[in-house]
C-alpha cells in the first residue's frame, strides 16, 4: 500500500527538532493582538496557525491582549476580537490574558537587569537617542548615561515610577552593544516615562515597558514554547533572545517568523479602514466590503471557508500577495453542497401565462439542492403571474441567446414549459410585460420527454414573491494599485456598492435569519444581513456570484 507522504512546514520542522533535542517537552502557542482595531484576514492566518499548531503537537493555545500600550486600546476592540477568534474555532479555553496584568513582573525584570549591570537609566532626550544610535553604515556612540553605577539607577529607575520625572526626560535601556550590526541592539529602550491611563491599570503606572521587552517576558511568563510573529520581527529576534536569556527563564520561547499574509484588491490595514470608518464612507468595520473578520461573517463567510484559505495558502518566509479569487473559490466550495438553492429574481419583470387558470395556485415539489438531496424538498407557488429577472427576455436576441424571446419556449425552473406569445412595453421602450402560454405535459417531475429546451430560467410567483433589498459588491480599495489620489483623498472603487431594492424572492427566503446564506440559483451566493435584514424588509449581500476564473494552483 502507498503511503501518504504528508509535507510539514517550517514552523512544523522546527517544532519536531525542538522536541526531538528537549528544548521543549510540549508545544505552547499564542494569538498576541493590540487591542487598536478590528482583526482581519491576515490576522485570521496567524490565529490559525497557531491554533492550529497547539491543537496538532496536543499543546496549548493562548489568546493574549498585547494592551502594554495605553494610548490606543478600546475596550470595543477587545470585544470584537475575542468575538472573532471565538467564530474563527481557535478555542482559547480559559487562557484569555491581558499583558498589562504583568506589569508587575516587567517591573521586577527590569530591575533584575539593572542588577547584573544589564540596564541603566539614561538622561538622552529622544533625538538625541536617536542621534547615538548610528547608521547602518556606522556603529553607535555610547549615551554619557551608560556607566551609571547599580545603586544609582536602581534609584533613578525607582524615581522614574515614583513619577519624579517629565514624561520623555529619562529612560531605562539595555545595556547591550553600541557597536552591533543589527541597529535594534544598540542599548534599545526597554523603559519609558508616559503619564498615560491604561484601561485595566488605570493610573497606577506613569512607566511603561516597550514592545520589545514587554513580549518575550509576555512569552515567558504564559509558558508559550513558540512565539510565532510575521517577517517585519526578524531583526528583533536577537534582542528577543537577549531578553529571555539574560532573564534566566528555564525553558526560554523561541521566536519563529512567517510572511504576512496579503491579498489582492483589498485593503487590510488598520489605518486605511479606519479612515473608511471615521470619514462614514462604510457602513463601520464590518461593513461587507472590508476584509476584516467581523466584515467577511457579515458578508456571509464561514469559518469553514477561511480555515480552508488559510491552509491553501500555507505557510512561508517570502512575502507574495494571495488571489482575493481564492478566498472566493473557497466560499463557493463550503457552500455549494450546504446551503439551499432557491430562486430570486433581483430585476423583476413580470410574466403572464395566459392559458393559466386565472386564481390557481399549486405547490410544486422541488429539491432543495440538486446535488445534495440531504436537504430535502420544499413547495414553491407557482401561479399565472410570475417575475422573472428581465435579462432573461429579449425583444431581439442574437445568436445563441436560449432564453426567452417571442417565438421560443424555455423550461420554467422546477415547473413547466413555457412558449413566449408577445410582450408589452411602455412609452419609454421598456418591456412592461411578457406573455405566454404553458404546456402541461411538461410539468418537471412528471417523466416528460416529448421534446428537450436549451434554456432554463427562475421565477417567482407574482401572488407569493416576498420583497428584499439586495446589495451587490466590489472591493472598496486596492492597496496595490493605490490607497490615495494625488490629492490625497482615498482612490475609491465607485461600484463598490450595488443596492437593488425590488428585488422578488420565493417565500421560502422569507424565514432567513441573520448569517443565513443561500445560492440564489444561476446568479451567486447571498446573505442575510446581520445588522439590517429583518422579518418585513430583507436584506441580503452579495457573497460571491457563481461564476469564476479561478484555478486552484497544482
Ligand atoms: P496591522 O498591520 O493591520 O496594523 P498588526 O500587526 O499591527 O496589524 P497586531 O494586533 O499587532 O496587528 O497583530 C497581532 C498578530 O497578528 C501579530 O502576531 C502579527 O504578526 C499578526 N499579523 C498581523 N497582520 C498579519 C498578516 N497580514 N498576516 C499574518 N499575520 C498577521
Ligand atoms: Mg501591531
Amino acid at each position: 500500500m502507498e503511503k501518504e507522504v504528508v509535507s510539514k512546514n517550517f514552523i512544523e520542522q522546527i517544532i519536531d527538532k525542538d522536541l526531538s533535542e528537549g528544548h521543549c517537552t510540549t508545544v505552547h502557542t499564542r494569538f498576541p493582538p493590540e487591542p487598536n482595531g478590528y482583526l482581519h484576514i491576515g490576522h485570521a492566518k496567524s490565529i490559525l496557525l497557531n491554533y492550529g499548531l497547539a491543537k496538532k503537537y496536543n499543546g496549548k493555545f493562548n489568546l493574549r491582549f498585547d494592551d502594554t500600550n495605553p494610548t490606543k486600546e478600546k475596550s470595543e476592540f477587545v470585544e470584537s476580537i475575542l468575538a472573532d477568534v471565538k467564530w474563527l474555532g481557535a478555542d482559547f479555553e480559559d487562557r484569555l490574558f491581558f499583558a498589562s496584568d504583568y506589569f508587575d513582573a516587567m517591573y521586577e525584570a527590569a530591575i533584575k537587569l539593572i542588577k547584573k549591570g544589564k540596564a541603566y537609566v539614561c538622561d538622552l532626550s529622544a533625538e538625541e537617542i536617536r542621534e547615538y544610535r548610528g547608521t547602518l553604515t556606522e556603529p553607535g556612540k555610547e549615551s554619557p548615561y551608560r556607566n551609571r553605577s547599580i545603586e544609582e539607577n536602581l534609584e533613578l529607575f525607582e524615581n522614574m515610577k515614583n513619577g519624579m520625572y517629565e514624561d520623555g526626560a529619562k529612560v531605562l535601556r539595555a545595556k547591550i552593544d553600541m557597536a552591533s550590526s543589527n541597529i535594534n541592539m544598540r542599548d534599545p529602550v526597554i523603559y519609558r516615562v508616559a503619564r498615560m491611563s491604561h484601561h485595566n491599570t488605570g493610573d497606577k503606572w506613569c512607566i511603561y515597558p516597550m514592545y520589545d521587552f514587554a513580549h518575550p517576558i509576555e512569552d515567558a511568563i504564559e509558558g508559550i514554547t513558540h512565539s510565532i510573529c510575521t517577517l517585519e520581527f526578524e531583526d528583533h529576534r536577537p534582542l528577543y533572545d537577549w531578553v529571555v536569556r539574560e532573564l534566566e527563564y528555564e525553558m526560554p520561547p523561541k521566536q519563529i517568523e512567517f510572511a504576512k499574509l496579503y491579498l489582492t484588491n483589498v485593503v487590510t490595514g488598520k489605518r486605511y479602514i479606519k479612515r473608511l470608518v471615521e470619514e462614514g464612507i462604510v457602513d463601520g468595520w464590518d461593513d461587507p466590503r472590508l476584509v476584516s473578520i467581523a466584515a467577511l461573517r457579515r458578508r456571509g463567510f464561514t469559518p469553514e471557508s477561511i480555515q480552508k484559505f488559510v491552509e491553501l495558502c500555507g505557510v512561508s518566509k517570502a512575502n507574495s500577495s494571495v488571489d482575493y479569487a481564492m478566498l472566493e473559490y473557497c466560499i463557493r466550495e463550503d457552500l455549494k453542497l450546504k446551503r439551499p438553492r432557491l430562486m430570486a429574481v433581483l430585476d423583476p419583470v413580470k410574466l403572464i401565462i395566459n392559458n393559466y387558470p386565472e386564481d390557481q395556485l399549486e405547490y410544486l415539489d422541488v429539491e432543495m439542492n440538486l446535488e445534495n438531496p440531504e436537504l430535502g424538498m420544499r413547495k414553491v407557488p407557482f401561479g399565472r403571474e410570475l417575475y422573472i429577472d428581465r435579462e432573461d427576455f429579449m425583444e431581439n436576441p442574437p445568436k445563441k441567446y436560449f432564453r426567452l424571446f417571442p417565438g421560443n419556449e424555455v423550461r420554467l425552473m422546477g415547473a413547466y414549459f413555457v412558449t413566449c406569445t408577445g410582450f408589452e412595453k411602455d412609452e419609454n421602450g421598456n418591456v412592461t410585460e411578457i406573455h405566454c402560454t404553458y404546456d402541461p405535459e411538461t410539468k418537471c417531475g412528471s417523466g416528460f420527454t416529448g421534446r428537450k429546451v436549451k434554456g432554463t430560467i427562475h421565477w417567482v410567483a407574482a401572488k407569493t414573491a416576498v420583497k428584499a433589498e439586495v446589495r451587490l459588491y466590489e472591493n472598496i480599495i486596492d492597496e496595490e494599485k493605490g490607497v490615495y489620489n494625488e490629492d490625497g483623498s482615498l482612490n475609491l472603487n465607485p461600484n463598490s456598492l450595488t443596492v437593488l431594492k425590488d428585488c422578488l424572492l420565493e417565500p421560502e427566503l422569507a424565514k432567513a435569519q441573520p448569517y443565513d446564506s443561500f445560492q440564489f440559483v444561476r446568479q451567486g451566493f447571498f446573505c442575510a444581513d446581520a445588522k439590517d435584514s429583518t422579518e418585513d424588509a430583507l436584506v441580503f449581500n452579495r457573497i460571491v456570484s457563481l461564476k469564476s476564473s479561478f484555478r486552484l494552483p497544482k
